[in-house]
């Protein structure tokens, strides 16, 4: 029997795209080196730009978002090198590996899952190890919905000279990420969160000082998949490729940069942080309870809501996919079982998806035993959208 597609996809991304990114996505096959495709890529390098909102350089690396870790690390880390990674979830606890492998030492700033990093404890690790080099820190936490203060991390890290390697895969498009203004060395991020685009591509942002480290790098990584500085002297010095890039890709990555400038940044930002609060009005509305210790910590892009007593996660994640065809997220490694994910990014960043998803919640609760008053949750966050702009 053929598996239906989904109604709405609204887990943690990759999700839905917008009718034009699907239009987009299909533009003619071109060779990589046609006038048409440099000059494709170049435009989408200075949206890029703009969204990181940086003067310096962008590359796009021809993977999904860990490729952009593994790249950083690779690039940037040498042996003994010190590294504060800050750990407030899965991924910043993925990326001590990335250090490692590269001979690194870790020196580890961790928090709870459900809690966010302190700017004042960073102050302190960074007093306490005088000579670390980089800071490496999570923007967004997907699998737990947590977000740390960028900025203020950023700022500690300038205090003490150390460069800062930032995941904002999830983060940038839904939360504000000033590259420049906050001194941030390497970002990395992925067009699949809340830009609202497809997987596949590493949009990063490097600033000077990280291309000097990575050049006196004792063993600068070149002629590889993971080398930034390929990408420097090819693209950006040459205007050329070290390999083939993924043409289709890049289609639909010019596409999902352009519709999110012409919203606006800030009001792109903006519709998230209101989808996110109304969102988690309306889980609250329903008498469940947030997963992020405090309302100040939550992203605006992924809501992730404790497990009620009595309810089995992957059973209710199973449910709402298989009867009403609505596809969301459970929790994965030690977050598994303890709570399921809403996503709303991109185009699902919206009040009529947010509407449906909470309603189709609320049914399937109500289906596996939980008992909810069909309404409440989704009159919550309807009641929180004054903002909605
Ligand atoms: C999605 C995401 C990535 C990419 O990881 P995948 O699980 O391979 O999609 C990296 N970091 C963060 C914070 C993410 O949300």
């Amino acid at each position: 029997m053929m598996i239906e597609w989904p109604a709405m996809s609204l887990a943690t991304g990759p999700g839905e795209v917008t009718n034009r990114t699907l239009r987009d996505s299909i533009r003619p096959g071109v060779n990589h080196y046609d006038p048409v495709f440099l000059d494709l890529f170049a435009r989408t390098c200075d949206l890029l730009k703009q969204v990181f909102r940086t003067e310096h350089d962008v590359v796009i690396l021809q993977g999904e978002t860990v490729l952009g870790m593994e790249a950083a690390a690779a690039c940037l880390i040498g042996p003994g090198d010190r590294v504060l990674n800050l750990v407030s979830g899965i991924f910043g606890k993925w990326f001590e590996q990335f250090i490692t492998r590269n001979g690194g030492e870790t020196i580890e700033l961790a928090v709870p899952y459900d809690d966010a990093v302190d700017p004042q404890q960073v102050r302190d690790a960074l007093r306490r190890h005088r000579d670390v080099k980089f800071l490496s820190v999570i923007h967004s936490e997907t699998p737990s919905g947590t977000v740390n203060p960028i900025e203020e991390i950023c700022g500690v890290a300038r205090e003490f000279d150390v460069l800062t390697i930032v995941d904002t895969a999830l983060g940038l498009g839904s939360h504000p990420f000033h590259t420049d203004a906050w001194g941030i060395d390497v970002a990395v991020a992925g067009p699949q969160k809340a830009l609202g685009g497809v997987p596949g591509l590493c949009p990063t942002a490097i600033s000077p000082r990280a291309w000097e480290v990575m050049e006196r790098h004792p063993r600068p990584v070149r002629e590889s998949y993971l080398s930034l500085l390929d990408w420097r002297e090819a693209w950006v010095r040459h205007r050329g490729f070290p390999y083939t890039p993924s043409v289709s890709l890049v289609y639909a990555l010019e596409s999902v940069l352009a519709q999110v400038l012409e919203v606006g940044l800030d009001r792109y930002i903006g519709r998230h942080a209101t989808i996110g609060r109304a969102c988690r009005a309306g889980i609250r509305a329903m008498g469940l309870q947030i997963w992020p210790a405090r309302e100040a910590i939550a992203c605006n892009a992924v809501t992730a809501v404790k497990v009620p007593a009595g309810v089995d996660a992957s059973r209710l994640v199973t449910h709402m996919r298989d009867r009403y065809g609505v596809k969301i997220s459970g929790g994965y490694k030690e977050l598994a079982g303890k709570l399921f994910r809403l996503g709303h990014m991109g185009p699902t960043a919206h009040p009529a998806y947010l509407a449906a998803l909470l309603a189709v919640l609320e049914r399937s609760l109500l289906d596996v035993g939980h008992r909810v008053t069909l309404g409440a949750g989704v009159g919550g966050a309807l009641a929180a959208l004054e903002d909605w702009a």
